[in-house]
């Protein structure tokens, strides 16, 4: 894909089928050299902060490549200082989203905790609508989601097409398991929220973030007692 050709939607979803089928057995690096290479600058890493395990796949095939981090006004102290460093030390472009609204103009307009009392528009507001208004200038966006976190990711492709925002989804470990991360941690040094040595599997906003218990999913620790087990980044 030539830098001045705008591919229209058909193209981009018949790429990402094709794509998905194709790569479905290649490692992580061959998936984001294909994603590199079909997509030049205009695709990006989006980053929770967890760790940085698909940022520093990314940056080895493409330096400087933007990683996109979506700060709620939420977040725990530790992955704000994760995406410091992580900006500080890696050959990467850390561009950090924020709401429309501050969390105080939020409480404002809907009342304080709405995380509580509606976190499907909470997370509508904090979260999918920036992200939509940054993903815009690309035309696809690399994700760390991996098929064993939860049953709800289970059928995760590792290319797609994100009908949602009209966008080829990246999605290079989807087959690794918690071990590969873990391994690929310890080997090559890669930036880790510290929350995951503290009994968190996985870290979201502190107000929806609970440590989780032996034998829970990693992601049971989200919106724990709620009945909701995804912000609708990935829906
Ligand atoms: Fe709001 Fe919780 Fe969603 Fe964060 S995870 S945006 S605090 S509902």
């Amino acid at each position: 894909m030539t830098a001045d050709h705008i591919p229209g939607d058909a193209e981009l979803q018949e790429l990402a089928e094709r794509a998905g089928r194709e790569l479905e057995d290649a490692d992580a690096l061959d998936i984001l050299r294909w994603t590199a290479d079909t997509f030049g600058p205009r695709w990006c890493v989006t980053s929770s902060m967890e760790d940085a395990v698909v940022a520093h796949l990314a940056s080895r095939v493409s330096p400087g490549v933007d990683v996109v981090f979506l700060d709620t006004g939420y977040h725990f102290p530790e992955t704000i200082g994760t995406r410091d460093a992580v900006a500080a030390v890696m050959d990467v472009n850390v561009i950090t989203l924020t709401p429309r609204q501050t969390v105080a103009e939020q409480d404002a307009e809907y009342g304080e905790k709405l995380h509580d009392r509606d976190p499907d528009l909470c997370c509508a507001l904090r979260k999918v609508q920036p992200l939509e208004e940054g993903l815009r200038v690309y035309h696809a966006w690399a994700t760390g989601l991996r098929r064993d976190e939860s049953p709800t990711r289970a059928g995760t492709p590792v290319v797609g097409w994100d009908a949602k925002r009209r966008k080829v989804k990246v999605s290079p470990i989807a087959r690794w398991t918690q071990g590969d991360v873990d391994t690929y941690i310890a080997e090559h040094g890669v930036l880790a929220n510290p929350l995951l040595s503290d009994g968190y599997a996985s870290v979201g906003c502190a107000p929806c973030t609970r440590r989780v218990l032996v034998g829970e999913d990693a992601r049971a620790g989200r919106w724990a007692g709620r009945a909701k087990t995804e912000c609708g980044l990935h829906g």
